[in-house]
């Protein structure tokens, strides 16, 4: 019978979400303390996550990121490894 002991666990390391040409205004926003988010120009919807087309209409629309105030909900969610 062995008697070595497994090393130390390391501490956990923060997962950093993927920056992308997509994602990346409203990351630079929350560097400044600005919530930014997209609009669809074409039914207005506020998409977060950042994405290329709109979930909800599907248009390809490029759309610009605009700082949003207390109007923007934000989900908030918890990945659990097992
Ligand atoms: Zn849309």
């Amino acid at each position: 019978m062995s008697t070595t002991s497994a090393a130390p666990a390391a501490d956990p390391q923060p997962i950093r979400p993927a920056m992308s040409k997509i994602n990346k205004p409203f990351w630079d926003g929350c560097r400044a303390h600005k919530l930014m988010a997209q609009q669809c120009t074409q039914c207005r919807e506020l998409r977060y996550p950042a994405a290329a087309i709109c979930p909800n209409c599907l248009s390809g629309v490029k759309v610009a990121f605009e700082e949003r105030g207390s109007d923007l909900t934000v989900p908030v969610f918890e990945v659990v490894a097992g």
